[in-house]
């Protein structure tokens, strides 16, 4: 992969921040986008905007077509088996809200369980907890190791034949670990449960079959993967979304309305309720078309070559902790003795660079890693073992400044 050419489709990389050249390292919250993606929305909006789904006149079919063009590339990118399986949403957390609400309301009741594991995001804790209270199931937990990751005999303890939802991430956004989302499938399958996997932080860095893993849904957001903000996909099986219910009513995703009655939409519409974000999935079909010429093979090479020259470099400053297993995905989450993370994310800011700081939207995992918080790096296609090396450099003067305050 050349770097330098990628590094160029990225318009904002090339700018200076507080007078230096800046280096992006918070691609987990939100990563860049190439000129392929902002062209293909500024076009849209420049010769093609109009409502989808609706009235025949040109413009009208060139947006329907670059909307539904956009679910295919997704199927595509996914291995989904048809595109009434892609549901385009706000994001993760939309996608896994719907299946909270739609299929977990419907399914659950008192003496049922929900498993999850201690590293999830907020967004895969959240609805499964209002969903434990509203349906009066058991929200229960698989532990993790201390490096960690989680074992599949603990998989295999937790999940029982009263679980009816098992919900867990596919890479960890803290700790960088990558679950084994197939075996866990295998394990939710055999006990009669569906499995819910949060690929917000596997997807736009790694090769992903919907179909391989078999499990039942899958949610993932545009502007993690080179897309803009506001989109995202739940993945569902045919069989399972024809069965569920709509949790946004109002027009698009209706067949007929009577007065006191109505019909729905077929799939995949019945689920995209009201004027959908046609701007956003034509975003994410572009973002699609640039990821895949580049390879996803190659992106997660590249990206494993940075976090292993990084973790070797980060090792040789006194006095700073990483969170997370040996063997992980693109981001290092870590902290500096005796200095705040918000305090090193200043000075690193200081310098042009950009890395998080907080609980990552994670606070129960906070807990069980001791912490109130964490800076972390996270890396993508454009970085380079350059920005790794003014990472450290800047973390050596967030030491040496605290160090003279401490
Ligand atoms: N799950 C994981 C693992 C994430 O990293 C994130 C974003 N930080 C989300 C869910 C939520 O994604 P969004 O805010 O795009 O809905």
């Amino acid at each position: 992969m050349d770097v330098k050419a990628v590094r160029s489709q990225f318009p904002i990389l090339d700018q200076n921040v507080n007078g230096s050249p800046l280096v992006y390292l918070d691609s987990a919250a939100t990563s860049q986008k190439p000129l392929q993606v902002i062209e293909a929305i500024n076009a849209y909006y420049r010769l093609d905007n109009s409502n989808v789904h609706r009235g025949v006149h040109t413009l009208g079919t060139r947006a329907t077509d670059k909307y539904e063009g956009a679910r295919e590339k997704v199927r595509g990118f996914i291995d989904a088996k048809t595109t009434e399986e892609i549901i385009f949403t706000r994001g993760t957390t939309t996608a896994i809200n719907t299946v909270a609400n739609s299929y977990g309301r419907a399914n659950l009741s008192e003496g049922d369980e929900i498993v999850i594991t201690y590293m999830e995001h907020h967004s895969n804790i959240i609805p499964w907890q209002q969903l434990a209270k509203s349906t009066g199931a058991t929200l229960k937990y698989i532990p993790l190791q201390s490096d960690g990751t989680i074992t599949l005999d603990d998989v295999r303890e937790t999940v029982t034949s009263h679980t009816k939802i098992v919900a867990v991430m596919h890479v960890s956004n803290v700790l960088g670990t990558v679950n084994p989302v197939k075996e866990i499938a295998a394990i939710a399958h055999e006990n009669g449960a569906v499995i819910l996997v949060d690929g917000a932080q596997a997807v736009p860095h790694m090769k992903v079959s919907v179909t391989d893993i078999n499990c039942d849904f899958y949610a993932f957001s545009g502007h993690k993967m080179c897309g803009p903000t506001g989109i995202g996909v739940l993945y569902g099986k045919k069989a399972l979304l024809e069965k569920m219910e709509p949790v946004e009513f109002g027009g698009e995703m209706i067949d007929f309305v009577n007065l006191y009655d109505s019909t729905w939409k077929d799939l995949p519409w019945k689920f995209e309720g009201g004027t959908p974000i046609i701007a956003g999935a034509i975003g994410l079909g572009a973002a699609i078309d640039f990821l895949e010429d580049i390879g996803l093979d190659e992106i997660t090479a590249h990206e494993n070559k940075i976090v292993t020259y990084a973790m070797a470099q980060l090792r040789t400053i006194d006095g700073l902790t990483t969170y997370g297993p040996k063997d992980r995905a693109g981001l290092i989450t870590f902290n500096l003795d005796d200095v705040h993370p918000h305090d090193t994310s200043t000075v690193l800011d200081a310098e042009g660079i950009a890395v998080r700081a907080g609980h990552h939207c994670a606070q129960p995992l906070m807990k069980w890693l001791e912490v109130t918080a964490t800076a972390r790096a996270s890396f993508y296609l454009y970085n380079t073992t350059d920005d790794v090396d003014r990472l450290v450099t800047g973390l050596n003067k967030a030491k040496e400044f605290f160090g003279d305050v401490f």
